[in-house]
């Protein structure tokens, strides 16, 4: 169920002030996760689901929209009806996803304004951050599924130099850019949280300027927002 809750970010669903609900269970163990005490479905104790609709209730005209993240949202079999509930209350639907349960995603999809999908590695070689085998599979039907619908989106893949290189981060891009995306991001490793210590050590965490601009050759939209950050 929903085991946290942020009331106001201004960062998990683009230009929209939002709540952010955090589901608990992951099927995956990413090494980098900076949400690992979410990662067991029954750690952590549950908010109660009537006192978050309670809180939101009060921020009816105050907020856009409420993002359901994680964990991973898609795992929750309740999914569905609590984002109708809380889109009835008038809130735009955010959901992060990395695309784990397509079944579960596209019965959401009609509901959901925006998709933040992580896209962790190449498809054929997703066990190597995830730690599952054939996980990329799902995540490659999940990402379908979102281009297919129509509903606003952005891949994002994040970049620890050890666990992905140049060429890999490519092929991912042009892998996605085949596929008919136009929206996708590289986002830096995190420290903060992250679940395998031994990314802590391994130093250079940023993605260099030749990368960039391969990606942006892929995706010109890149381009456009390295030259104007407020784009
Ligand atoms: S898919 Fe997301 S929540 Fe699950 S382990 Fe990976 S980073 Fe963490």
């Amino acid at each position: 169920m929903i085991a946290g809750l942020t009331p106001l970010s201004t960062t998990d669903f683009p230009g929209c002030l939002s709540a952010v609900l955090y589901s608990r269970g992951c099927p995956w163990r990413c090494g980098y996760c900076h949400n690992a005490h979410l990662l067991d479905a029954d750690s952590s104790p549950a908010l109660n689901w009537q006192d978050i609709l309670s809180f939101l209730e009060r921020r009816i005209g105050w907020l856009d929209a409420v993002v359901f993240s994680g964990g991973e949202p898609t795992l929750q079999r309740t999914l569905s009806s609590m984002v109708r509930e809380v889109r009835a209350m008038g809130f735009s639907i955010g959901l992060h996803t990395s695309g784990a349960y397509p079944e579960r995603l596209s019965e959401v999809l009609p509901d959901i304004d925006w998709v933040g999908m992580d896209i962790k590695a190449p498809f054929d070689d997703y066990a190597s951050i995830t730690h599952v085998p054939d996980s990329g599979k799902c995540a490659k039907t999940s990402a379908k599924l979102v281009l297919d619908s129509g509903v606003e989106y952005e891949f994002r893949t994040t970049v620890h130099p050890h666990r992905l290189d140049a060429e890999k981060i490519l092929r991912i891009a042009e892998t996605l850019s085949e596929m008919g995306a136009t929206h996708y991001r590289v986002q830096e490793f995190r420290p903060k949280g992250c679940l395998d210590k031994t990314l802590l050590d391994e130093s250079e965490t940023h993605v260099g300027q030749d990368i960039s601009a391969e990606l942006g050759r892929v995706f010109p939209m890149l381009l456009q927002q390295r030259a104007n950050p407020a784009f």
